[in-house]
């Protein structure tokens, strides 16, 4: 494994952390960075944030999140597969969009109500 210098974006300290060959991390304020260091060395992760059309509603776009993080190599594949849905009003804030997105075993979920226009 090689040597990495990485920003933490757990939270918005921003520690500066290395992470050497073995897997030690340093640099981390607290114990999340640690974790958050080895697991982009070793499987990068991400959460989704993005938007699905929408029919019947005031705005032509509903905001949505993954509700956990995805492999980073799965997010094309993710990305996609949002793009090819389509929704109709009316939908709830933490409606699940698309389950099991991808095979990775975590949900799309809406993050604004999105009540039927009148
Ligand atoms: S190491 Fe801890 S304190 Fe530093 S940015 Fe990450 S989560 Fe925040």
């Amino acid at each position: 494994m090689e040597e990495r210098d990485l920003i933490c974006i757990v939270c918005p300290r921003g520690c500066h952390l290395h992470v050497d060959k073995d897997l030690n991390v340093t640099g981390n304020f607290c114990p999340r960075g640690a974790a958050y260091g080895k697991q982009e060395v070793t499987n990068p992760t991400r959460v989704i944030t993005s938007t699905v059309r929408i029919e019947n509603a005031l705005l032509p776009l509903c905001p949505v999140r993954s509700n956990g993080a995805i492999p980073k190599g799965k997010l094309f594949e993710a990305m996609k597969e949002i793009d090819k849905i389509s929704l109709k009003a009316p939908v709830k804030i933490g409606d699940v969009v698309i389950h099991d997105l991808v095979g990775s075993g975590v949900d799309l979920i809406a993050t604004r109500d999105m009540p039927v226009v009148k």
